[in-house]
């Protein structure tokens, strides 16, 4: 085991991307937002949520979002994100590790954000069992650059802080 594997704090970083399409909801940090389009996926797409899952299993050393739950599996079809994030919550407990803090990034073109961000941060705060004080959430609008631009998707960034119990996981 590499010592570097003993630390007990470590960061975590969390990246998706989802594209928009109509007649879909719109789930953002398990808050569904009133839009014309929805984020597309297997689950409910929520990028915000997926970004974060990632971020966490980063950290604790654990496989990625897409080996835990598999969008070939049928099991996860249409299911919310919040529930993803709870499994999420169970696997750090279960390696003895604690979110200290939380700091993520949605880039949307449309529709506005900062309204939803104090629901968004309450159904965080309840999920990771935090306080709000320890998570950021902003929006980063992508300047009509691209796709993300052209208002085609979403994509989200998360990164963390957790305290394990400074064990390495043999994966
Ligand atoms: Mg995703």
């Amino acid at each position: 085991m590499a010592d570097a594997c003993r630390a007990k704090l470590r960061t975590g970083i969390g990246f998706d991307v989802h594209p928009l399409r109509v007649g879909r909801g719109l789930y953002l940090g398990g808050v569904e937002i009133p839009h014309s389009e929805g984020l597309d996926g297997h689950s409910d797409a929520d990028v915000l949520l997926h970004a974060i899952c990632d971020a966490l299993l980063g950290a604790a050393g654990l496989e990625d979002i897409g080996h835990q739950f598999p969008d070939t599996d049928p099991q996860y079809k249409g299911i919310r994100s919040t529930i993803l994030l709870e499994r999420v919550v169970e696997l750090l407990a279960g390696a003895d590790a604690r979110v200290i803090n939380l700091d993520c990034v949605i880039v949307a073109q449309e529709p506005k954000l900062s309204p939803h961000f104090p629901a968004m941060k309450q159904t965080l705060s309840d999920l990771l069992h935090l306080p709000q004080e320890c998570i950021g959430i902003k929006a980063s609008k992508p300047e009509k650059l691209a796709s993300l631009g052209y208002a085609n998707g979403i994509s989200a960034i998360a990164t963390c802080l957790i305290e394990t119990a400074g064990q390495c996981h043999d994966t």
